[in-house]
């Protein structure tokens, strides 16, 4: 990241804020007042334009920082706003999900909103539908216990009453679980309870929080008098209850930036409607509106893929094509990849992100992205047989982790006794090897290695941090830890992440497995019914194959467990994407006769390449083949298929001289 340095003057500063950006985003940056729009594909820089903008205002003296409500939609999101600020120089501006925005501000007035205290938050949703839908005498189960909630919270987000709910249901073309005069009842008597209870659910917090600024002028004076400026990410994916809380925020001021792509709408089905996004020209005819086509981000290989993915849309009426130019160096081409089995395939991922971390990629710069969080498991297991550390969904609970808790709480009692400066590292990791906590030996597996990498962030944090701000003691790093608690924003931990594809929205990663590519997973089996829904998912595995900043990764199986009949069919969306006759069996190793390794389909047509290669390359130098590399070397690169002379150098059998001498040679077979 571009570091801004904090001893330029405030003018120097907005400068080399404007030097990291391309014409059309430093257009939008510069302009600090007035409503601005920018519609733009995935990797073009939205956030960044954004963060900059921000900065570029703080620093030009038009923003005081305490004055700025940047919003988002996921935690990690907000914490990823933070940090390019951070970076940016820039400290003070409030950047939120809109559910911890309105939160805070809730808390702050409930005693004049409620006549009470902050009232509780339902924590688990689903037992009180349950509940609400026995009083209804419905007999429910898990799945249709989900869709009734699924239902609410439709209904909610999109500001319908119980009253409302069936029209509006009919007109959306939703498929309740029940007859939908018995969704509305379960919903008004769900209502019912939580007032009855004295507690609030998700929903609430936004709607209440939007109610006391439309009805209390004095809350509104007081919340528009504090925030003046308004930044949303992810503008695409808002809700008509959001917008409502956005409005009541601006009480019709104009102050507002809103970035988006409408091909990464993901959430409509729950209630999201890119129409604010395409439609606030119309609502501000005065808005300065940018369009942003080179994607900074990815090679042309993967934004290729991308656009092909997405062209295969039909288009939606008014909405501007928006085709992305690559704009980085090239790259290795995506690969596609079938597998007879689940545990076959996340073997394979796994024995490749081995590779690359023993090649020198960081592990926090892979990332496995899945559909549903239940594939998970399956990766979890693969990567721990293969000893790579893996991360779920980027740790968004860090802080509620007990052995985090933990050590917060022996880091506060240790600062509390106080501490030199200059020493923070080595204070905390004394702190934390008085619990156990031994550096550079993760336990092998399993919780043990969880609790290990988790302790490991902190230390790793500190590290940062130390960087930044070498006279910071404990007690700053324990009021960091706090405040980061509080936003959620957990350090990164060293390990591959892994992540639903809704989760990985807005982020990004050097390596990208996209995985379990069968029809009925991607798109998902309840989406078939409904063409719209299966676009959703189309723009999902859209969103996911944007992430990758170089290689990229698509892959299935036949069959969930092995020796089960292979006959899941591959995604529908592959078409016209990965060559027609999947050619690709699994690299996976078999012991063949005599314990001969035999390799199959790609890794074994490459194995058979590399073999012709080394038998010219030692005729040529008159050794004996072995002497260039043995099998198992060459099993080995047919396997991982290294890109770089970094990743083969991790090989078995691949020392400084070998590389010197054949590694061209290799990445040249490797690549043809
Ligand atoms: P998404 O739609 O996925 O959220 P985005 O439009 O928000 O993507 P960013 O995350 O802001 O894109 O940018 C993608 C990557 O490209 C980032 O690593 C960012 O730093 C880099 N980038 C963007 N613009 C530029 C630029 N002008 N020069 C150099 N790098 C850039
Ligand atoms: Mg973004």
């Amino acid at each position: 990241m571009r570091r801004i340095d904090a001893d330029a003057g405030p003018r120097a500063r907005a400068e080399a804020v404007l030097a990291g950006l391309d014409d059309e985003q430093r257009a939008a940056a510069q302009a600090v007042s007035g409503p601005v729009c920018i519609l733009a594909g995935a990797g073009t820089g939205k956030t960044r334009t954004i963060t900059h903008r921000i900065a570029y205002g703080v620093h030009t003296g038009v923003f005081v920082p305490e004055q700025v409500l940047a919003v988002t939609f996921t935690a990690r999101a907000a914490g990823e706003l933070r940090a390019r600020l951070a970076g940016l120089g820039v400290g003070g501006v409030q950047a939120r999900t809109f559910h911890a925005a309105a939160m805070r501000q809730l808390r702050y007035f409930a005693p004049r909103v409620l006549g009470g205290p902050m009232p509780g938050l339902v924590e688990n949703k689903l037992r009180l539908v349950a509940a609400a839908a026995s009083r209804s005498r419905l007999t429910t189960d898990r799945t249709s216990l989900r869709d009734l909630a699924g239902e609410i919270e439709w209904a909610k987000t999109t500001l319908a009453t119980p009253e409302d709910y069936p029209a509006r249901a009919r007109a959306a073309g939703r498929e309740p679980p029940f007859e939908a005069a018995a969704v509305a009842a379960v919903y008004g008597s769900y209502e019912s309870a939580k007032q009855r209870d004295g507690v609030l659910d998700f929903e609430d917090l936004l709607l209440v929080t939007a109610y006391a600024l439309e009805e209390h002028p004095d809350v509104a004076r007081q919340v528009r008098g504090q925030y003046r400026h308004f930044v949303v990410d992810e503008y695409q994916d808002v809700n008509p209850l959001q917008q409502r809380l956005l409005d009541a925020w601006l009480g019709g001021r104009a102050e507002v930036c809103v970035v988006g792509d409408p091909n990464q709408t993901i959430y409509s089905f729950t209630g999201a409607d890119p129409d604010y996004l395409l439609g606030f020209a119309d609502r501000y005819p005065d808005a300065q509106v940018v369009k942003l086509e080179r994607d900074y981000r990815s090679t042309p290989q993967v934004v290729g893929l991308a656009n092909r993915l997405i062209g295969q849309a039909p288009r939606r009426r008014g909405l501007p094509g928006l085709r992305l130019l690559g704009q980085r160096a090239q790259g290795p081409e995506p690969r596609f990849a079938e597998h007879p089995d689940e545990p076959a395939e996340a073997a394979a991922v796994a024995a490749r992100c081995r590779a690359l971390v023993d090649g020198g990629t960081p592990a926090a710069e892979i990332a496995v992205l899945f559909r549903i969080n239940a594939q998970s498991e399956v990766y979890e297991n693969a990567l721990a047989g293969a000893g790579v550390p893996y991360v779920l969904r980027g740790g968004e609970r860090f802080f509620e982790r007990p052995e985090v808790r933990e050590a917060v709480v022996l880091l506060r009692g240790a600062a509390a006794g106080g501490n030199e400066p200059g020493m923070l590292v080595p204070a905390v990791r004394d702190v934390l090897a008085s619990t156990g906590w031994v550096e550079h030996r993760p336990p092998p597996g399993g919780a043990a290695r969880d609790r290990w990498q988790s302790l490991a962030a902190l230390v790793d944090l500190a590290v940062d941090l130390v960087a930044e701000n070498p006279q910071l003691d404990l007690a700053g790093f324990v009021a960091h830890l706090a405040e980061r608690a509080d936003a959620q924003h957990a350090p990164t931990v060293q390990g591959v992440t892994l992540a639903s594809m809704h989760a990985a929205k807005g982020l990004e990663w050097d390596v990208v497995f996209v995985v379990g590519l069968v029809d009925g997973v991607v798109p998902i089996a309840q989406s078939l019914s409904r063409p719209e829904a299966v676009e959703e998912e189309r723009r999902l595995l859209y969103v996911a194959v944007t992430r990758a900043r170089e290689q990229l990764a698509l892959s299935w199986s036949l069959a969930r467990n092995p020796g089960a009949k292979r006959t899941r069919p591959r995604s529908r969306f592959l078409t016209g994407l990965a060559p027609e006759s999947a050619p690709t069996a699994p690299p996976a190793r078999r012991a063949g006769k005599r314990g001969k390794v035999v390799l199959e389909g790609e890794a074994g047509e490459l194995f058979e390449r590399l073999r012709a290669w080394r038998s010219q390359a030692a005729q040529s130098a008159s050794v004996p083949a072995y002497v260039v590399f043995t099998d198992a070397t060459l099993q080995a690169i047919a396997e991982t298929r290294p890109a770089t002379l970094r990743e083969l150098s991790g090989l078995p059998g691949v020392g400084a001289r070998k590389l010197e001498l054949y590694g061209e040679d290799v990445l040249a077979t490797v690549g043809s």
